[in-house]
């Protein structure tokens, strides 16, 4: 299926990546550490229920970039990690964890085999989804509950540098003790002194000091006592232990920015002394009414939702794409329905119109697809350059259909699966399978169409609708597709 990566792109040269780095504020030109390959960090899901769709954003986001940056030849070691444990219901250290609240809302015991149990049950059904939507898999998923050790053995390194103090409820980071704390969005500590005044932990000497250790009567031992690792020292051990020291690119959603990736920025680079993460990338967030989507707000709709609704996987990624990651996006089921019937009209002609066609790549024409994805993963530009290409009359349809190849590779929306598969997803069914009524409707309103009746025509196109079946005119004829049945 992505077999377009396997060749390098030696005959062309393209223009530089160049991506916004959230720390610096600037598009920059993308250069790796290291030759041989590019050493990328996602924040995963904290696995204690289904992700919802915003959720999901932030995968396809990392998947972009990853295939960008394979398009343009680059080897890419991903990590996508599992928060099995740790994640607090605040993004700070307060409130109740997450798991814990995933083990009572299922009725199971609390024990660390319970959260086992919980997660793996999560972990799947989030494998599940970023399959449906065409992300490519990680070269290694990280689970934090396997990389305790890890994570220990780097909160006593920043012990043994001094950087720690302990409480009665936990160990802590002393961000007065690393200058320049919360370089990413230009956190002012100050302010978030004077914004705390009423502060839980009366224990911690700074209102932005964070535990790198939660001491509990659950989790593993330590010399700190029984307890647990925070959820930024998880990613942080687990960047160090898949991918090493320092990285290339780290992404997460706009919302791990402030509190969770600062962290990460303390605690490594006062633990090696060494840059981090070379280039921060955040994506935004999906929001229903202007609201944003999380599972607090009560407005969380998750994958499987909209395929039982009679969607793909390729269009919520269609959708989602049509915005560019840095910005917020509305959701609605009318916005969704406009993106399915988008792509399917791209997916008709490589599924059907120009399924026998053999693809020429017109190297210009790739420059120039290229040029605009090179710019900061812009997808929406990518999108309509698209619909432009497949309509562009200067081009043979087998350069056309080459190009709409090519896009899928960097956009991954199910152009170039099997064309019987593809034929499946659109739903097109063949007019012997239906049943019939629905033969005998189709038949009256090719018969009508013959006589140029064209009210009686669209009447039973209409009634065919309110039946869950849509009807179109394509070269080689009538095509009868299976969709959510019409409102009268
Ligand atoms: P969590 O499982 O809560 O740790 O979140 C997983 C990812 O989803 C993180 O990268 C969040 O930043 C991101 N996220 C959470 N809510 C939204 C949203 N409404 N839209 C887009 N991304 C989100
Ligand atoms: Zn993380």
């Amino acid at each position: 299926m992505f077999t377009l990566f396997k060749k390098k792109q030696k005959e062309v040269t393209f223009p530089p990546v160049t991506l916004y780095n959230t720390e610096t504020k600037e598009v920059e030109t993308f250069a790796p550490l290291s030759e041989k390959e590019v050493r990328m960090y996602t924040c995963g899901p904290t696995v204690y229920d289904y992700a919802h769709i915003g959720n999901l954003r932030a995968y396809v986001f990392a998947d972009t970039v990853k295939r960008v940056l394979l398009y343009n030849g680059y080897q890419v070691n991903h990590t996508i990690n599992f928060t099995d444990f740790g994640h607090l219901s605040s993004d700070a250290d307060s409130g109740e964890d997450k798991m814990m609240r995933g083990l009572k809302r299922e009725g199971m015991d609390i024990s660390l085999e319970s959260m086992r149990t919980l997660s793996d049950k999560y972990i799947d059904a989030f494998k599940r989804d970023i399959e449906i939507l065409n992300i490519l898999p990680p070269s290694q998923f990280a689970r934090a509950s396997e990389f305790v050790t890890e994570q220990i053995k780097l909160i006593e390194t920043l012990d043994q540098k001094g950087y720690l103090y302990e409480t009665s409820d936990g160990v802590y980071f002393d961000i007065s003790k690393f200058p320049g704390y919360g370089r990413l969005g230009n956190i002012d500590i100050h302010a978030l002194q004077e914004g705390a005044r009423v502060e839980v932990n009366s224990e911690k000497r700074h209102p932005a000091d964070f535990a790198v250790w939660k001491k509990s009567t659950l989790g593993w031992d330590s010399a700190w006592g029984t307890g647990f690792p925070g959820w930024h020292i998880e990613c942080s051990a687990m960047a160090f232990a898949t991918l090493g020291k320092q990285i290339d690119i780290h992404t997460g959603g706009v919302d791990n920015m402030a509190t969770h990736h600062n962290g990460e920025i303390a605690q490594c680079e006062s633990a090696t002394g060494k840059q981090f993460v070379r280039y921060w990338m955040h994506s935004e967030h999906v929001q229903i009414d202007n609201e944003k989507i999380a599972k607090s707000e009560g407005n969380s709709i998750i994958l499987q939702t909209l395929i039982d609704r009679g969607y793909s996987g390729d269009d919520y990624r269609y959708w989602l794409l049509q915005s560019h990651y840095r910005s917020k996006t509305n959701f609605s089921y009318e916005a969704l329905s406009a993106a399915k019937q988008a792509l399917s009209r791209l997916k008709r002609l490589m599924f059907v119109d120009w399924k026998d066609e053999r693809q020429t790549l017109n190297t210009e024409k790739q420059q120039e697809m290229v040029t605009i994805i090179n710019q900061d993963m812009d997808t929406p530009k990518l999108i309509a350059w698209m619909h432009d290409a497949s309509k562009d009359e200067t081009l043979s349809v087998g350069e056309r259909k080459a190009l709409l190849l090519e896009c899928d590779a960097l956009l991954g929306i199910g152009l170039s699966d099997d064309p019987q598969e593809g034929l499946d997803a659109l739903g097109v069914i063949a007019f012997a399978d239906l049943p019939q009524d629905i033969q005998d409707m189709v038949t009256g309103r090719e018969a009508a169409r013959v006589a140029r009746n064209w009210e009686e025509a669209d009447r039973l196109r209409d009634a065919l609708l309110l039946k869950g079946y849509e009807v179109t005119d394509a070269p080689e004829g009538t095509q009868v597709r299976k969709v959510q049945p019409a409102q009268p």
